[in-house]
């Protein structure tokens, strides 16, 4: 899907320091040659010659990576879309979307205008998706319709799985209220139509998701009462029907995350490859926002479960749930990587979550999150280190799709002068 226009001209970016995504050291003075789209060679810039017809652009102090994925995002409007562009996202997972049928109505371009100092005859191409369907949630659900399918039986989310997998979405949506043996029957289903699940539960603990053969979960807030020690359960639920709490802030204020509980939930996660975005920006924004009395209460607890999948060995990924109140497309993503890095991941760790481990749990690593040959051409240049402080990842220069750079605003909404070249 989604195939790119491809540039017209290749062009070899020469001299920066290349970030690969996968881990390996960063590799300094390094030349990028970028052809039809896709990356053709990265290699030392003494050894690599720009090919003849390239048009050469001087990188040197710069530092180049592959484009960020953003593994959950609802961003469909051309303004998010163009958000995410200009945040260095350049791909990304929507868990929740209209069907692809309804899709092409919606005005999803992303608009991107190719830089002055691009061939101007190039076309921008579009940001890459992987989209589930509408969610499937039990009555009455939270999701107003035509956002949710409604279902009570196993019959009725099995015909509701096949009927998205027919309309051609890439993985199968369950919500909060589906109780265990509905998402049991969903994932069942989804894997027949040869499709991954992703769910948001609260009636469903992990553990039960995961022992159903889930393949992902989302929020670092798994929020049901069998994870709470027994002793607590009765009082959890008795506050919770008369509702004198916040439900979050009092799970996580009662969770023994080293209790037996979470260690099962841990094992079962990791023993399954169950794959968890833990969208700490949206998990915040649960908990009344970054500078809520209830996020403070609670913060270290949310960021020590992070810490524990993390050591156990779990796949993490990185989303957002952007776009929400709090919660901007792309920007975000830059905040969560700051989260995460709170919870125990070094820069270098995170910026392979949203690049190289995002592409790969995604099922885009053929195409997508590190700097190698055959890759699309999908790349960000930086004016500063990002491994040296996160925060140098905002700084961006440039931003390629497939290979064709891309016009960012600058903060006063103006464009950015072309970056100074010379010609070898
Ligand atoms: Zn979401």
């Amino acid at each position: 899907m989604n195939q790119p226009q491809h540039q017209l001209r290749p062009l070899a970016l020469l001299g920066a320091t290349v970030v690969d995504g996968t881990g390996s050291p960063p590799r300094p003075d390094t030349t990028v040659v970028l052809r039809a789209g896709r990356i053709e060679s990265v290699g030392p810039g003494i050894d690599l010659a720009p090919p003849d017809d390239a048009e050469v652009r001087d990188v040197h102090r710069r530092w180049i990576l592959p484009g960020l994925l953003d593994a959950h995002a609802h961003v469909e409007s051309s303004a998010n879309l163009r958000a995410l562009l200009e945040w260095g996202v350049t791909a990304f997972r929507n868990p929740a979307a209209p069907l692809p049928t309804q899709l092409s109505a919606l005005d999803q371009a992303p608009a991107p205008t190719p830089a002055p100092n691009q061939t101007p005859t190039s076309t921008a191409p579009p940001l890459h998706a992987v989209r589930a369907g509408p969610p499937l949630d039990y009555p009455p659900s939270s999701i107003p319709r035509p956002g949710v399918v409604e279902v009570t039986t196993a019959d009725e989310v099995r015909a509701a799985v096949r009927s998205q997998a027919a309309a051609g979405v890439d993985l199968i949506k369950l919500y909060v209220r589906l109780p265990p043996n509905l998402v049991r029957a969903a994932v069942t289903q989804a894997h027949r139509c040869g499709l991954p699940a992703l769910g948001d539960l609260a009636l469903t603990s992990w553990t039960d998701a995961a022992r159903a053969g889930i393949d992902f979960l989302s929020h670092a807030m798994p929020r049901h009462p069998s994870l709470l020690p027994a002793d607590l359960r009765e009082a959890y639920l008795r506050d919770l029907r008369a509702r004198r709490i916040h439900p979050l802030k009092r799970w996580f204020e009662l969770v023994d995350l080293d209790g037996p509980e979470i260690r099962e939930m841990i094992r079962a996660l990791r023993d399954h490859s169950v794959g968890v975005d833990p969208t700490l920006v949206g998990v915040e924004v649960v908990l009344g926002g970054p500078n809520a009395p209830e996020k403070r209460a609670v913060w270290s607890k949310v960021l020590g479960l992070v810490s524990r999948l993390r050591t156990s060995g779990v796949s993490l990924l990185v989303g957002t749930d952007a776009p929400r109140p709090g919660i901007n497309a792309g920007e975000s993503l830059h905040r969560e990587l700051t989260h995460l890095v709170d919870a125990g991941f070094s820069e270098a760790e995170v910026i392979s979550m949203a690049t190289a481990h995002n592409a790969a749990a995604l099922g885009l690593a053929h195409s997508h999150g590190t700097l190698t040959p055959g890759r699309r051409a999908d790349l960000l240049v930086l004016g500063a280190n990002p491994l040296a402080h996160l925060a140098h990842l905002a700084n961006i220069e440039e931003v390629y799709l497939a290979g064709v750079a891309q016009r960012r605003p600058d903060n006063n909404g103006q464009q950015h002068k072309p970056t100074a070249r010379r010609h070898l």
